[in-house]
């Protein structure tokens, strides 16, 4: 079935979240074509009064860039104290940090044509923004040109060593093996790397956590947390013993001995 798409009119483009501490959240779309099956952003279905499943639409923010045009601008006119109305901020110093995307992936399949994440960077990164960018696509160094010569940080989601595996979680995006080769490719051109091993998948967690050795600056671990969503596929594979405590820190040890405590992330 061919994923809906639905252009929207958005009100601002830097937000700040609850996710994002220090800094905004930047989101050109809004739904997610890569359906993942465990996916934690289906809640934000109901944001958008959409009637299609999670995973056969996507909104578009087509409004984004001008958007962004214009708050980089008030920002470039604004003294540090007037910085805090244009940017609705308590602090003095606004925040230089954006994270593209916050909720679904910003590299999605639509991103090739409409280019809406790239017009981001092309405004973020020469204006001095610090960019962390998180996203299951080799699309992305599609961007090389532009991150390699900019503040960025480029995370890739890698949750097993298993193709098998990826493919029944994930199955619209791209293998693991492409996603750890699309974060080298990152990491020889200079650009900060990282990968999100979330949720960690049944793998080999040596395994996984040396290939990305070389690929990946640092490694952060999260758990499955949404588990009644997968846990009949957990089942079916005879794999229930991966969604315990036992198994999820099994996986952080394995990562801790490859890479080190200093390079490895726990978020739960
Ligand atoms: S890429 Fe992320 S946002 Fe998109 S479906 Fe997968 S988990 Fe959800």
């Amino acid at each position: 079935m061919p994923v809906k798409t639905r252009f929207i009119q958005a009100k601002s483009a830097l937000n700040r979240s609850g996710i994002v501490k220090d800094g905004w959240c930047l989101n050109p779309y809004g739904g997610c074509a890569h359906a993942c099956r465990y996916c934690y952003a289906v809640f934000m279905k109901r944001f958008y009064n959409e009637a299609a499943a999670w995973g056969e639409f996507v909104i578009v923010k087509e409004n984004i860039l001008g958007l962004l045009d214009h708050q980089i601008s008030r920002r470039r006119r604004s003294s540090p104290r007037s910085l805090t109305s244009a940017f609705s901020l308590q602090p003095s110093a606004p925040p230089r940090r954006v994270w593209l995307s916050s909720v679904t992936d910003c590299y999605q399949p639509i991103e090739s044509k409409l280019r809406l994440t790239r017009g981001c960077l092309e405004r973020l990164l020469p204006a001095g923004f610090e960019v962390s960018v998180l996203t299951k696509s080799p699309l992305v160094l599609r961007d090389l040109d532009l991150l390699s010569r900019g503040d960025a940080d480029v995370g890739l989601t890698i949750t097993t060593d298993r193709a098998d595996i990826a493919r029944v979680f994930e199955e619209r995006v791209a293998p693991p093996e492409k996603r750890i080769e699309t974060l080298k490719r990152l990491a020889d051109a200079g650009v900060k790397t990282h990968a999100f091993v979330g949720p960690a998948l049944p793998m080999d967690p040596a395994r996984l956590a040396a290939m990305l050795k070389g690929a990946a600056g640092r490694v952060l671990i999260d758990r499955m947390n949404y588990q009644d969503k997968v846990a009949g596929i957990y089942r079916s594979l005879r794999l229930e013993r991966c969604l315990t405590d036992a198994y999820f820190r099994e996986v952080f040890d394995a990562f801790v001995a490859e890479s080190g405590e200093k390079n490895v992330q726990c978020c739960w």
